[in-house]
This record gives structure tokens, C-alpha cells and sequence, in this order.
């Protein structure tokens, strides 16, 4: 994961003020600095590879939780099974999904966190706090932003969240239209899933409704 001789400590770095190529814009200049941070490198098993996209243009955002390991590999975010099911959910395909001058992807922790016992660790706390007032400051058109699983809801309603993830997906419509939160698709929910119909019933067939009007 890393240059011949470097370790994680050697390439760490603070994240540094904007700058660069002057005809970069401020996004893609954050993006550039992003892509370039090692802030949590010594917690990060696989080492840092942020995996997140964004344009100036984008309208819907996609908030989740942090890659997998096989994101991590790929590079490409929610290429996994978590990812169809989102994309079935919404109503919409890969092209459309991965184009980002209309949707930005950017989870709670942009690195794979590692694993705990009890599957895949929390997204780094360091990450959201660093860079996701700067990125929000730059993604001025987004319209609608969807909050996939716990770390997104609690980040982003903070109080405004229920007592129980269920009952905050049950309330979307307290929370429309800036943003609309959701479970994860993961398959460990498919309990939850199969536990609470209305998810299916009810629920997509509002946000594929939202989707459509978001982009
Ligand atoms: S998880 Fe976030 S803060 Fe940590 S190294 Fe990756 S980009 Fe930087």
C-alpha cells in the first residue's frame, strides 16, 4: 500500500491550507489536499487511500460510512453488494450513480478503517471533523442529501435524530427535503429489512420519488 521505505508515520502530514495550481478550482484543490492526507495513517491497517468524488456541480450526496476492503481495493465507492442494493433502492444505474457532476459520494471516513470484532470499525472521527465543513462549503448545489447508516444520521441530525435508527427512517419526512435518512444496505441488514416491511413499502418508493426530483 505503501512507496518502498515509507512507513505510515514517515508520509504523515497535517492537513495543509489550500493551494496549488492556480486554475484548479477550490474543490478540486480540496480534493487534491484530501487525497494527499495521512492524518489517521497509524490507525489505518491497509494505510490511506480516501475514496470519495464530488463535483461543482453535483445536486444529491450520498453520505456512508467508510469503504470496505474491497472498495479499498478498488477505489471505486460502494462497488460492493452494499452498493447494488443502494443503487436498486434508488432507482438508478451505475452510470448515473457514478457521475459526479450530479451525484457526490462522500462517506463519514474516507479510508478503510479497519476491522473489529464485530465486522468493520467506525469511520475515523478525525476524518468528518477535518474535511467536511470545507467540502460542504464547496458543494453549494446540493439539493438533497442521503444519510446511509447510524454515522451519517448521528453526524448530520445530531439531536435532531430519534431515539432508534428505525424510528429516525420511519420520520423521514421531518428531516425533507435537505436530507433523507436511510439504513445501510449492507446484507448484515437484511433482518432489519425483513423485519420492517414498511422500509420497502413505504419508505423507496418516497426517496425514488425524491431521487428523481434531486437530479
Ligand atoms: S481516514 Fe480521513 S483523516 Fe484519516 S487518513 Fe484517511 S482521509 Fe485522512
Amino acid at each position: 500500500m505503501h512507496p518502498a521505505g515509507e512507513s505510515h508515520k514517515a508520509r504523515k502530514m497535517k492537513p495543509i491550507p489550500l493551494h496549488g495550481d492556480s486554475n484548479a478550482s477550490p474543490l478540486d484543490t480540496l480534493l487534491t489536499e484530501i487525497r494527499r492526507c495521512t492524518l489517521c495513517a497509524d490507525h489505518l491497517p491497509l494505510g490511506p487511500k480516501p475514496v470519495l468524488r464530488a463535483s461543482k456541480t453535483s445536486r444529491l450526496l450520498i453520505v456512508g460510512q467508510a469503504p470496505g476492503t474491497r472498495v479499498h481495493e478498488s477505489g471505486i465507492p460502494w462497488d460492493d453488494a452494499s452498493g447494488e442494493r443502494l443503487r436498486t433502492w434508488l432507482n438508478i444505474d451505475k452510470k448515473t450513480f457514478y457521475d459526479e457532476t450530479q451525484i457526490a459520494i462522500i462517506p463519514m471516513g474516507f479510508c478503510y478503517p479497519g476491522r473489529g470484532k464485530s465486522g468493520d470499525l467506525p469511520p475515523r472521527k478525525e476524518c468528518a471533523e477535518t474535511w467536511m465543513p470545507a467540502l460542504q462549503e464547496q458543494l453549494s448545489h446540493i439539493g438533497t442529501t442521503l444519510l446511509v447508516g447510524q454515522y451519517a444520521i448521528q453526524h448530520y441530525l445530531g439531536k435532531r435524530r430519534q431515539k432508534t435508527l428505525t424510528q429516525t427512517v420511519q420520520n423521514w419526512q421531518d428531516y425533507a427535503p435537505e436530507f433523507f435518512p436511510l439504513p445501510h444496505p449492507s446484507p448484515r441488514n437484511n433482518i432489519w429489512l425483513k423485519r420492517n416491511p414498511w422500509f420497502d413499502e413505504e419508505v423507496i418508493p418516497a426517496l425514488q420519488t425524491r431521487i428523481k426530483k434531486a437530479l
